[in-house]
């Protein structure tokens, strides 16, 4: 083979695995929002830009399947530009303004705020994540957003799942659609079931302008390094291990953990029915090993009738 058919074979293979990626996230991004009904006819997301990887892949995937998608959902990215110094401010609109999508940049000095009430070598980011919150809660009513669309992915929802358990003493994770905590606004994760390194790859790809986030100085915060250190150490001696804990996100039995709030144990009573759940206690249980990684990895999961994976034109039925 000569050395321009072997270039071509590489470019090829390269095209191809792009491709496969992108399609891939494109369907775990439109089955997360199928499944937990992100998004609605008619909604205003407000997609929210910080320049890293992630926020970048979600306006990406987005933009794409509003394309097509059978329903009507506009978008508007938002950056806060919190005033970091070395910020590079002309970097989101240049890249906004040539995708053509609607954009709000907001500048408001948090940065000057949090240096001056934490003091020197604390860590600033609870004060700095509140202070955005707030002000993304009231850019979204400004623009009239009937959802707020964040980058975490399955990994972040990983990551926290171990930080409350090791450090909160709770059985709780990230999830994938909750109301505010004012109670007002619609938050929404759609990039829940995509793997972090799937999103590194894709902004290679894509070649997204991203900006470095450790502008603000403030030390990474430890206890999350040591868990993502885990959790990836898991992911490479492990294969299939991650997908097998978050699909235990997905599966929670109440009558076989020790929350009384959640299960009535002190009301449980014997009978003559089956019981769902029951009767295993001396059984040993048994573990198959877990599916590698793939494609289908979330085929099983419920799927709903109108998926936002559909395309144009919109299909009607004729009702007889
Ligand atoms: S890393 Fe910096 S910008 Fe990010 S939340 Fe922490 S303090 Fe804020």
């Amino acid at each position: 083979m000569s050395d321009i058919q072997t270039l071509d074979a590489k470019a090829q293979k390269a095209l191809f695995e792009a491709n496969k990626l992108a399609k891939r996230l494109r369907h775990h991004v439109g089955d997360a929002i199928n499944d937990f009904n992100m998004i609605e006819q008619g909604d205003r997301v407000m997609v929210c830009l910080s320049g890293g990887k992630d926020s970048f892949a979600l306006l990406d995937i987005l933009l794409g399947l509003q394309k097509s998608a059978p329903i009507d959902f506009s978008i508007v990215a938002v950056n806060l530009d919190q005033k970091q110094p070395g910020f590079p401010e002309h970097v989101l609109p240049e890249y906004l303004t040539s995708i053509g999508v609607e954009y709000r940049i907001v500048e408001e000095d948090t940065y000057s705020i949090v240096k001056r009430v934490i003091p020197e070598g604390k860590t600033t980011c609870s004060l700095c994540s509140r202070l955005r919150r707030g002000i993304l809660y009231r850019v979204a009513d400004e623009l009239g957003a009937t959802k707020i669309a964040l980058g975490h992915h399955r990994d972040d929802m990983l990551h926290t799942l171990f930080l409350n358990m090791f450090y909160g003493g709770k059985l709780k994770s990230m999830p994938p659609k909750l109301v505010s905590d004012d109670g007002r606004h619609m938050v929404i994760r759609p990039l829940a079931y995509c793997r972090e390194k799937d999103l590194e790859r894709y902004a290679k790809l894509r070649e997204f302008p991203i900006i470095p986030c450790n502008l603000c100085g403030s030390q990474p915060n430890l206890q999350r390094q040591v868990v993502k250190e885990m959790v990836n150490d898991w992911d490479k001696r492990f294969p299939g291990r991650l997908e097998s804990m978050f699909r235990a996100l997905q599966n929670v039995v109440p009558s076989h953990l020790a929350d009384t709030g959640l299960f009535d144990f002190a009301g449980l009573k014997t009978g003559d029915a089956p019981f769902a759940d029951g009767d295993t206690a001396f059984d040993k249980e048994e573990f198959r090993d877990p599916p590698l990684p793939g494609d289908d990895e979330l085929a099983d999961a419920p799927r709903r009738t109108i998926s936002i994976l559909d395309s144009r034109p919109k299909e009607t039925s004729c009702g007889g």
